[in-house]
């Protein structure tokens, strides 16, 4: 098999996954990043997420900078939203106030060629298209993933890896444990306005959601191909019945034009990591802390991050990021969005290569080494 070798090889180009390759690169590290789609975002694109929920307390406080904040404002680059000039509003002001907290929509298109954007002015080597289907160890070590493209398979070794797949598939691949929870089926999609006034971008940027949290529509874990694909019908079943109350030559205010191009599960699987973030975090310091997400639901006084969520208990070499770190319950629900995933994207990139350069273990880097080098911590 042909092989190939990178400082930081990135599992899966999500939002942290973007993340992660561009801080390792911003590092100097030989960077990979390696994507089954042939778009870029994750969920927040293919999957017609458009909404880049707040980077503040939604108390008037900023919680999340770096790549999280970066990544904010170039979300909006294409148009057609705005980040808020103003945000904040009163402490303890309603959070449901248009401007009152950090936060924006984006187009998922405009979106994905902003990231394209960012990788390439990095310098990181893309691969799109391209699945990870395997993965060597040696001893506790990750050394490679084993990738397949229309080129054939290919051995892609690297010194640290960065799994930002969204369901810990690198990790599990290797051999780590993983974990996952129930999930509801609510399918989001794009719809076009019938009035040809408003048949126009914004107009067509129109996203439902069908039927939010209905216990019969859940799925348990453990997810495999035969779930995912009868989740996914789900889906395509609720939106059938919404408009299957129309007949054919009747007037509607919408049509279907485009559904997501990956499964809306919310919480496949992540790592078992050396701490797993709980509900009783809400609010707390971590000495080892990456920096803080904001709680999207309602304002709180932030969700601190240790270094330690994105560190496998039972896999040397690899460090996880976004949807799939250790975080369970309600704290799953708070660092499973768009910009936890950025600023956990960024901390598991800018750790990977400073252990390319080091030759350390990601279990080994000092604290007080990545803290200088975080721009999530230092603006
Ligand atoms: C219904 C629903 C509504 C949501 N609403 C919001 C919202 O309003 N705002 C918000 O901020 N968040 C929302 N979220 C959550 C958010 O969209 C995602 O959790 C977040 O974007 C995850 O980013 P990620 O980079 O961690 O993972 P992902 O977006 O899952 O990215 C993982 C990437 O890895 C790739 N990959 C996976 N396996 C492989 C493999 N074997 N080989 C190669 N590539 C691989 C995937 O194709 C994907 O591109 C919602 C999620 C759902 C399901």
């Amino acid at each position: 098999m042909k092989e190939v070798c990178y400082d930081v090889v990135v599992c899966g180009a999500g939002v942290a996954g973007g993340a992660a390759a561009v801080a390792a690169a911003r590092e100097g590290a030989n960077t990979v990043i390696i994507e089954k789609q042939c778009l870029l975002g994750g969920l927040a694109t293919s999957g017609l997420i458009y909404i880049y929920l707040p980077l503040c307390d939604g108390n008037g406080k900023q919680l999340a900078r770096g790549l999280a904040e970066e990544m904010l404002k170039r979300s909006v680059e294409y148009g057609p939203f705005e980040v808020p000039a103003q945000w904040g509003g009163p402490a303890g002001g309603d959070p449901g106030i248009a401007g009152n907290r950090y936060q924006c929509c984006f187009s998922p298109a405009g979106f994905t060629l902003t990231l394209d954007k960012m990788l390439e002015e990095s310098g990181v080597d893309l691969w799109l298209d391209t699945l990870i289907i395997g993965a060597q160890k040696e001893e506790n070590r990750i050394s490679a993933v084993e990738v397949a493209n229309l080129s054939g398979r290919t051995l892609v070794k690297g010194k640290c890896f960065v799994d930002a797949t969204g369901c810990a598939r690198a990790a599990k691949l290797a051999g780590a444990k993983v974990l996952s929870e129930v999930n509801h089926v609510t399918p989001w999609m794009m719809e076009m306005a019938s009035d040809p006034s408003f048949f126009h971008f914004t107009g067509s940027l129109h996203i439902r959601p069908f039927g939010e949290h209905k216990a019969e529509y859940a799925a348990e874990p453990p997810y495999d191909g035969r779930k995912v694909t009868e989740f996914i019908r789900r889906g395509w079943r609720m939106i059938r019945g919404h408009y299957d109350r129309f007949g054919r030559n009747e007037r509607r205010e919408n049509y279907p034009v485009h559904l997501p191009a990956m499964p809306q599960i919310r919480k496949i699987a992540r790592i078992d990591a050396l701490y797993n973030l709980a509900e009783t975090d809400a609010g707390k310091h971590f000495e080892h802390t990456i920096g803080a997400a904001g709680n999207w639901y309602h304002p709180d006084p932030g969700w601190e991050a240790p270094y330690e969520s994105l560190v496998p208990k039972d896999l040397d070499g690899l460090l996880a990021a976004g949807r799939c770190i250790g975080a369970a319950g309600y704290a799953w629900e708070i660092f499973r969005v768009i910009p936890a995933a950025a600023l956990t994207g960024e901390a598991a990139g800018t750790a990977a290569a400073l252990c390319a350069q080091e030759g350390l273990l990601p279990k080994d880097l000092p604290y007080s080494l990545l803290k200088t080098h975080l721009r999530s911590l230092n603006g």
